[in-house]
């Protein structure tokens, strides 16, 4: 994985400091035919912060 992947998804388990920590990402198109912009992109290690309770709804394992 690149070094220094920015992220600003504050949502996602793996957002520290504007930086993605997860050990690997996983990019994929969010299913149209062809991906022209980059809103045809979604990251799929993506998983729920819950800020109410702190526990993860929606855990998604990195890939490897
Ligand atoms: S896993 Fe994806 S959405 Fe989550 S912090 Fe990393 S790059 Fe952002």
């Amino acid at each position: 994985m690149p070094k220094g992947v920015k992220c600003l998804v504050e949502e996602c388990v793996y957002y520290a400091h504007e930086a993605c920590v997860a050990e690997s990402i996983e990019v994929r198109s969010n299913g149209n035919d062809i991906v022209g912009t980059d809103k045809g992109t979604l990251c799929a290690t993506f998983s729920y912060r819950d800020f109410d309770d702190g526990h993860i709804r929606h855990q998604q394992s990195a890939p490897q």
